[in-house]
């Protein structure tokens, strides 16, 4: 996400790009794509976790009633004796939890106050017995999964899950409004076993607190047939009945899985190196739309060919409404607000480009968002001045590298002292440190880290400490002083 950084773009100018690529589709939604054409493949994740979900979202109510099984896959080496997953939902119940800063509850509730949570009705092994579980945490964001066996390193347990979730009408990842659901962090998610045990962070008001394992998903939504759906996966098949569409999405190797359902989309495409890029616009929002197309269109371009290469045979730009942008693997949220003909161009091609960087940083390469923040926020910061590099000239990118996030990065800034610091910090501070690591290194040694970077962390999850050994590997040197300096700010 980019919540601060969006005010300053109003400097920057960008003129049309220099990339061109292939010709727009534009589908009208009833002869949207089902995974025809010549695209991407990506393998299942053979270690990770498999997601299949049923869900049906109800209309009046505002609820989403699902079962989702669950295939955990224990690849630790000790037993585990018990499951913990994220209920992100559950935050939204009170306004105490509601992950909002005092500041901008109002904006986010413009509606008034309504809860948001999910009713668990049971948990139990796939086929088998019922399981014990509870919810803990501030704001009941965790369920404890209490097994009757313990799970054997290599082996896994497929459990089944039932619940509803209440969707709140928060201008949101998860929330609703006149025409659309949001609904991103909405299932229970495995939470991740690393090194320091379980990762149980609650919902932070603030920057992504979201960290989970790539796996692999069949995700099935029935909703009303006028909602046009935008998914992190790819469209297998859709039926319709009566009254309402069924959908069904897979995806491989993903670490996550978010989808907007929308009355009143429209759906422009383009195919870039095997990935089909999607742009869902309002219907009267169209030039913007095709603008978000190319930018979403060029950035997978030039950062293939900058970092590594998208795997995923779909990625969807999504205009929705949110305050800024968000990413989730394969889908990303923009705000409403960059495509009205007032706004400014450049802020929609902007945040489009500091979204799709994120497909890599974040997604792809996986990292612990609450602890590390640096390794997604200032990467996709940085991002942005290398796709300006590449789309319009070296200059420009230069140009914009100083006016956008050094002179902010330099605005004072010691350490984090309170929220409004976390944009500065986390976002420019990362920006920060490539750069001097570029300007040390030079152009080539520089991509060459970053390349081997994704390479080796592609699906999987990076530290800190493990970009610092990548960038010692390709360039030779011992580089804790320069990290100590940069990184950790000693
Ligand atoms: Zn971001």
């Amino acid at each position: 996400m980019k919540k601060k950084l969006t005010m300053v773009l109003a400097a920057i100018l960008i003129a049309t790009t220099l990339i061109s690529c292939s010709n727009n589709i534009d589908k009208t939604p009833d002869d949207a794509t089902i995974g025809v054409q010549e695209v991407n493949k990506v393998a299942p994740s053979e270690k990770g976790n498999f997601y299949d979900i049923s869900a049906v979202l109800n209309e009046t109510d505002k609820t989403l009633s699902a079962t989702e099984i669950v295939k955990y896959v224990n690849n630790e080496n000790i037993e585990l004796k018990e499951l913990y997953f994220h209920v992100y939902t559950n935050a939204f119940k009170q306004k105490e939890t509601a992950p909002f800063l005092f500041d901008d509850f109002e904006r986010a509730y413009s509606r008034g106050f309504e809860p948001g949570y999910t009713d668990i009705s049971k948990v139990k092994i796939k086929d088998g017995e019922d399981l014990k579980y509870s919810l803990q945490g501030e704001g009941s964001t965790i369920l404890k999964v209490e097994l009757i066996e313990p799970i054997k390193p290599g082996t896994a347990i497929e459990l089944s899950m039932d619940f509803n979730v209440k969707i709140p009408p928060a201008n949101e990842r998860f929330g609703y409004g006149e025409n659309h659901f949001n609904l991103g962090n909405w299932y229970p998610i495995a939470a991740v076993y690393d090194k320091t045990g379980w990762n149980l962070d609650k919902y932070y008001p603030i920057g992504d607190p979201f960290y989970s394992d790539s796996s692999n998903y069949k995700v099935t939504i029935k909703a009303p047939k006028d909602y046009i759906i935008a998914s992190s996966g790819v469209l297998i098949s859709e039926k319709v009945e009566g009254e309402s569409k069924t959908s069904e999405f897979q995806s491989s190797n993903m670490r996550d899985f978010a989808f907007i359902a929308n009355k009143d989309f429209k759906v422009s495409e383009k195919t870039v190196d095997g990935t089909i890029v999607k742009s869902y616009y309002y219907k009267d929002d169209e030039n913007r739309g095709k603008e978000a197309l190319e930018s979403g269109a060029n950035s997978i371009k030039i950062f293939n060919d900058k970092f590594g290469k998208y795997p995923y045979p779909v990625y969807s730009v999504v205009e929705t409404v949110f305050p800024s942008g968000m990413e989730y693997p394969g889908l990303v949220y923009i705000s409403e607000n960059y495509y009205k003909t007032f706004s400014n161009k450049d802020a929609l091609t902007i945040v489009v480009v500091h979204e799709t960087a994120h497909q890599w940083w974040y997604s792809l390469v996986g990292n612990d968002q609450v602890d590390e923040a640096w390794l997604d926020e200032g990467f996709a910061t940085y991002s942005e001045s290398i796709y300006i590099e590449n789309a319009i000239s070296k200059t420009r990118g230069k140009n914009y590298f100083n006016n956008n996030v050094e002179e902010r990065h330099n605005e004072g800034l010691e350490d984090f002292r309170n929220w409004d610091d976390y944009g500065p910090t986390v976002y420019t501070r990362g920006a920060v440190v490539l750069n001097e690591l570029r300007n040390k290194f030079g152009d080539e040694k520089f991509f060459q880290i970053m390349q081997e970077y994704f390479k080796e962390y592609e699906f999987k999850i990076a530290t800190s400490e493990d970009f610092v050994n990548v960038s010692e590997k390709v360039t030779g040197q011992q580089l804790d002083e320069f990290y100590n300096t940069w990184i950790y700010a000693k």
